[in-house]
């Protein structure tokens, strides 16, 4: 069933939902520009972990969707925000991307290479994931039991086009904690809905007025669930109609869209827009 009701404020997932690889889906530029002329709040909140919030808004302006960035919220932003917040003093080992080490930086977190003073070891999705670095990771779990580790986001893969993907941070958690005996401790980005959340705090918005869309039911589904809000499966993506039709009550989805074009009232002008 597509959406009978307008929202103040709109999250949406990026890839599979607004494009696959290079290519915007059918839609979705129309009703981002209608949601800005019906003044709705849109954010973007992607668990793609190798772009900081600039890196984030190069690649949906070079796709032709325009936005601010202040609507982008990052995995890599959340994570730093976590270790300031909790472990301000902690020494951190980033195994990710340039831009997690670079905003980890910019926060004033400690940034170390030896296993002896690691506090806090990172996941993310290390494109130069090898030996050595794992070694380093483990030396801190496992011969100075000192280290707790958390991740930027838990999935396994991200879609870049029909039926290919690449992999993500899964496997790097999964490295550490087979050698190493250990669990992550903490898995910022979707389902865990800190982000969410505290975006809808700062703008003051009900999460009842809330819609988050998005093509993946384990993340995208699963944070409006946790966070309260409503939430819209687009079969543009990593699921089908089939997934939506299994989907157990803990899961199911208040709306259901082909593409991103369904995405507002079908009478757009007749339905109440909430103040
Ligand atoms: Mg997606």
């Amino acid at each position: 069933m597509t959406p009978e009701r307008w929202y103040q404020a709109y999250f949406f997932d990026i890839d599979g939902t607004l494009c696959l690889g290079d290519t915007v889906l059918p839609g979705v530029i129309e009703t981002l520009q209608l949601l800005r002329e019906k003044k709705r709040v849109i954010r973007f909140l992607s668990n793609e972990s190798s772009s900081d919030r600039e890196g984030h808004v190069r690649r949906l302006k070079k796709l032709g969707i325009d936005c601010d960035s202040e609507e982008v919220l990052t995995t890599i932003e959340a994570t730093s925000a976590w270790i300031s917040e909790r472990y301000p003093d902690a020494k951190v080992y980033p195994m990710g991307a340039p831009d997690l080490t670079k905003n980890l930086e910019k926060n004033r977190i400690q940034v170390t290479e030896s296993p002896a003073e690691i506090d806090i070891v990172i996941a993310s999705c290390d494109q130069h994931f090898s030996y050595p670095k794992l070694a380093k990771a483990f030396d801190a779990f496992y011969t100075y039991k000192r280290a707790i580790l958390i991740a930027t986001n838990p999935d396994r893969h991200g879609p870049n086009g029909p039926n290919t993907a690449t992999p993500d941070t899964g496997f790097v958690i999964a490295a550490l904690e087979r050698s190493a005996g250990i669990e992550c401790q903490m898995v910022m980005g979707k389902p865990n809905p800190t982000m969410l959340i505290a975006e809808l705090a700062k703008l003051g918005i009900s999460p009842s007025d809330a819609l988050m869309v998005g093509d993946t039911f384990e993340t995208d589904i699963q944070v409006a669930h946790n966070a309260g809000t409503d939430s819209a499966v687009t079969l543009t993506g990593d699921s089908t109609l089939e997934d939506v039709v299994a989907a157990g009550p803990q899961i199911r989805p208040t709306w259901v869209v082909e593409d991103l074009s369904q995405l507002v009232p079908a009478a757009a002008d007749q339905v109440p827009l909430p103040s």
